[in-house]
């Protein structure tokens, strides 16, 4: 059995469609498809899942959704013109959601909807059974998929039967719809394979595969071939736009492997994701860069000879909703990287007034508009001169280091440098490393 996904661009209109029907065509195992709500058809265009969010703002202002709403029911509508599919069950849809909407149903499930209605219209389109999210996925409340979810998923498919499958929501405890975090169709479909055993995971969209590189940012971006599931999570965590970053972990025990396919060129290999590749030939996996960090670095004398002292200041920084991604140390200093958006200007001011006071520390500074630099690879802890050649790279372009983080995971090295830098450090360490 093989679960396919297609994101926003191959749900987006009725050419792309017939696009995925060809392709869902072609093999017969393909019997399970999820899908994203209709993305952009082109970059001035408007994806539904914004426009959603739109509609739920309107009514939080405590106005009528319609002037958006009529947009949305526009996009489906062409879809539906186009391929001719019968509207009589869609009509009162929209109608029964608008009304949702207006009586306050909430974002969650304002977005939920575009899934919904896509999922609708392509097993209209494919004449396949429409299966709902909302009574199979329940969705705890630190966002992570509950283990019932896969038995009920287990117990519900038919292996004979074909189904369309809404991504991106489930629901609550108490059966209220809920929506994971932007791009969560992925993670629809990751608990889908892992539920029903599926021989591959396909995940269909733009792109022939997973690049090295953010291929807007050189000419001619490699494609990688192979990667693992720990390669994905490293490149997603440092900012890859690659695949959603919590779609590993249902898979990730499982040894499903995952295939990242261009539904606008089916027959090009894509990249293929693995619980282990043989990375003897290619160490390297990708290079990307996440900005916004802001980092905290602390100073006393004999700092860290204190019993528990660590575990006081990081206390401090919660109660302050700093909650770091990054640690380092010095002898007798530590230094805390984290999302700038969890502290403004005025918090980080009280942040540092209270730990200067409370841990009588020397120095306490702060410096924004930090990126941090990843390259990933499962042979990168054995590559030898691999932490020489990229601070060499660095260096060449003028490019001060701020951070350096060897050692700490097997397949990452983490580069600090400015945020007005993130793009030239990330191609200098492509035309170095790759
Ligand atoms: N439609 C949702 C989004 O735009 C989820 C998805 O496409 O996976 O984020």
């Amino acid at each position: 059995m093989i679960v396919c996904k297609f994101g926003g661009s191959s749900v987006a209109d009725a050419a792309q469609l017939r696009k995925i029907k060809q392709i869902v065509d072609s093999d017969p195992k393909r019997t399970i498809v999820i899908v994203s709500a209709p993305g952009k058809r082109r970059s001035d265009d408007e994806k539904v899942t914004d426009m959603l969010y739109g509609c739920a703002a309107l009514v939080d202002q405590g106005k009528p959704c319609k002037p958006i709403f009529e947009k949305v029911v526009e996009r489906y509508s062409t879809i539906l013109d186009d391929l001719k599919i019968d509207r009589t069950e869609f009509d009162p849809l929209f109608r029964r959601i608008e009304a949702e909407i207006n009586e306050g149903a909430g974002s969650h499930y304002a977005a939920s909807r575009g899934e919904y209605l896509s999922a609708k219209v392509v097993a209209s389109f494919f004449g396949w059974e429409f299966l709902d999210t909302q009574d199979l996925i329940t969705i705890d409340i630190d966002g992570t998929v509950a283990s019932s979810s896969y038995e009920k998923i287990a117990r519900v498919i038919d292996p004979k039967k074909r189904y369309v499958i809404p991504g991106f929501y489930g629901s609550d405890n108490e059966g209220i719809i809920r929506t994971f975090s932007r791009g969560g169709s992925d993670i629809t479909a990751s608990v889908f394979a892992r539920a029903v055993g599926a021989d591959v995971y396909e995940n269909w969209t733009d792109v022939s595969g997973i690049y090295a590189i953010d291929p807007r940012l050189v000419e001619n971006a490699k494609v990688v071939q192979e990667l693992t599931y720990q390669e994905v999570r490293a490149l997603a965590g440092v900012g890859a736009n690659v695949f959603h970053e919590e779609a590993i972990a249902p898979l990730y025990h499982h040894v499903i492997p995952i295939n990242i396919k261009n539904t606008n060129d089916p027959t090009a290999e894509g990249t293929w994701i693995r619980a282990s590749r043989d990375y003897a030939d290619t160490p390297l996996a990708g290079v990307s860069a996440k900005g916004g960090y802001t980092r905290i670095v602390v100073q006393k004398l004999l700092l860290l000879k204190k019993v528990g002292i660590r575990q006081g200041l990081l206390t401090m920084l919660h109660v302050f909703g700093v909650h770091p991604t990054f640690t380092s140390s010095g002898i007798d200093s530590l230094a805390w990287y984290f999302d700038s958006s969890q502290a403004n200007e005025q918090i980080l001011v009280s942040l540092c007034a209270r730990l200067k006071e409370e841990f009588e520390l020397d120095e306490v500074t702060v410096t924004t508009d930090i990126a941090i630099v990843g390259v990933i690879g499962e042979g990168s802890s054995r590559l030898e001169g691999l932490t020489s050649k990229a601070t060499g790279a660095l260096a060449e372009g003028g490019i001060e280091l701020l951070f350096l983080s060897v050692g700490s995971s097997p397949n990452t090295l983490l580069l600090g440098v400015p945020q007005n830098k993130q793009k030239e450090a990330v191609i200098a360490l492509y035309a170095e490393l790759f």
